[in-house]
């Protein structure tokens, strides 16, 4: 099934910067601060939501209607509102995601575009690595600080039929060139889906340990375009430690998590004392970190989003094209951020799943 696209958007009528004013009851910060005392340092950014993959908990098997190529942020118009993120609201990390950020052709234009920043800030990348092979050296000679692969499984026929492509090697061989190119601590990213991979989490952080990578097992959310999770079929994370404690001995990390999503877990092999590295584990769903979130969005098409959750957004893109200031972007982001719930709510009754996808808001 496709669904289309029809997300309700704030879109400022006027450029002047009286037109739009910050909720009195807001506190005079710069920060992007929300009713709820939390300020978001944190910046994902779809760059598209087109992907050559079709993830079963992502994307239709047929893809999604793709968006016209003008209707995309440019990496200059990017480039501006990272600016202003870093040097106005506080973002001291940037994570370019998507859809596939790796089919930007210009994806290492932005990246060093970002990382020439005043004000620098920490930039990342969320791939699934296919053609990484060939552009692992560029990306790092461009500035970007760290990598995170998705990877669900090492197996080259639950590998096609979870992402519904035969591309294993594509991605084993973009994360080893990405180690190559000077990439350390590569994370990988791995969704378990019941009765296709997950009896593979064992094998996986396995691999991932003695690659040196750190593994983190994300719990299945309801942003698939099929419509198709249900909190039965996710594999929780509770179960996901418990098959991982068949084979490893699983120990609270002692690091602090300061606000970080994954939960991380000290791996020794059954019985013996020698610190192997740590799992991390995002229970998105059956723990919610929501007090403690510092993110804030921009979709492909310039679109602030509170919450991968949230039912609407501030669309950016229209008045920055119209000749908006700085300081004019910069109270629209705000404003956005200041309407930002609670919780994403996936535990409410009332719970209504987004009308976009995970791959259309940037994962
Ligand atoms: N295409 C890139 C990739 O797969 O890494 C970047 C975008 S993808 C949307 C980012 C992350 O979101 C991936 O690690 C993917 O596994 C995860 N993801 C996608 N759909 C999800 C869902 N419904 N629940 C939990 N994680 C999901
Ligand atoms: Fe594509 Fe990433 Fe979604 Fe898989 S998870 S379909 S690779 S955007």
């Amino acid at each position: 099934m496709t669904i289309a696209l029809g997300i309700p958007r704030h879109r400022p009528s006027a450029v002047d910067p009286s037109s739009y004013r910050l909720p009195a009851d807001r506190p005079g910060s710069d920060a992007l601060i929300d009713r709820f005392g939390r300020a978001a340092t944190d910046l994902r950014i779809s760059l598209t939501d087109k992907c050559n993959l079709r993830c079963t908990y992502c994307m239709p098997a047929e893809g999604l209607p793709s968006q016209p190529v003008d209707a995309l942020m440019t990496a200059d118009e990017i480039r501006r509102l990272v600016g202003i993120a870093v040097s106005t609201l506080g973002v001291r990390q940037v994570r370019f995601t998507g859809g596939e950020p790796l089919l930007r052709a210009d994806l290492v234009d932005i990246v060093a575009a970002c990382a020439s920043l005043p004000d620098r800030p920490e930039v990342s990348l969320t791939t699934n690595a296919i053609g990484l092979a060939s552009r692992a050296g560029k990306l790092a000679a461009a500035g970007l600080d760290r990598l995170n692969v998705s990877l669900d499984s090492l197996h080259p026929d639950v590998f096609a039929l979870l992402t519904r492509r035969p591309f294993l090697q594509r991605v084993l061989d973009g994360i080893e060139a990405a180690g190559h190119a000077g990439f350390a601590g590569i994370k990988i990213n791995a969704v378990l889906v019941r009765g296709v991979n997950d009896t593979q989490a064992a094998e996986l952080l396995d691999w991932s340990l003695r690659s040196g990578h750190q593994l983190r097992f994300i719990e299945q959310m309801p942003l698939d375009a099929d419509r198709s999770w249900s909190r039965e079929g996710m594999v929780t994370a509770a179960e996901t430690r418990e098959s991982l404690s068949a084979h490893f001995d699983l120990a609270p990390d002692t690091v602090p998590r300061a606000g970080a999503p994954a939960e991380l877990w000290q791996v020794r092999r059954r019985g013996h004392h020698r610190l192997l590295g740590v799992v991390g584990i995002i229970a998105s769903v059956t723990e919610p970190f929501c007090g403690d979130c510092r993110r804030t969005r921009l979709t492909a098409e310039g679109g602030v989003r509170n919450c991968l959750f949230a039912h609407d957004e501030t669309d950016l893109l229209t008045p920055l094209r119209a000749g908006a200031d700085d300081d004019t972007l910069a109270r629209l982001w705000q404003g956005e951020m200041w309407r930002k719930a609670a919780g994403h709510g996936v535990n409410s009754p009332g719970f209504v799943q987004p009308e976009r996808t995970m791959s259309a808001i940037g994962g």
